[in-house]
C-alpha cells in the first residue's frame, strides 16, 4: 500500500470514529474534514479501488461510493 498519501491526510490524529458514522446524516463533520483535505482525491480512489464498504474515504459515504462505482460502470 501506498502510504504517502496518507501521511498528508487532513484526518491524521482526529478521532477515527467520526470517520465512521452510523449513518449518512451524521456524515457532516468527516466531510467537512475530508473537504479540506488535501489528498482527497487519492483516498477516495483508494476507497474505491479496494472496495473499502466502511466509512467515511474522500468525502463519500460507503452508500455514495456505490453510486460512483455504478455510474462508472455505466459509463465505461
Ligand atoms: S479525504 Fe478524508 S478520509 Fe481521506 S485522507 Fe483526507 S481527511 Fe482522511
Amino acid at each position: 500500500m501506498n502510504a504517502t498519501w496518507r501521511q498528508r491526510a487532513a484526518c491524521r490524529g482526529i478521532d477515527p470514529d467520526i470517520f465512521y458514522p452510523a449513518s449518512d446524516e451524521e456524515a457532516e463533520e468527516a466531510k467537512a474534514i475530508c473537504a479540506s483535505c488535501p489528498v482527497h482525491q487519492l483516498c477516495l480512489e483508494h476507497a474505491l479501488a479496494h472496495r473499502e464498504r466502511d466509512g467515511v474515504w474522500g468525502g463519500l459515504t460507503e452508500r455514495e461510493r456505490r453510486r460512483v462505482l455504478r455510474q462508472r460502470r455505466k459509463s465505461a
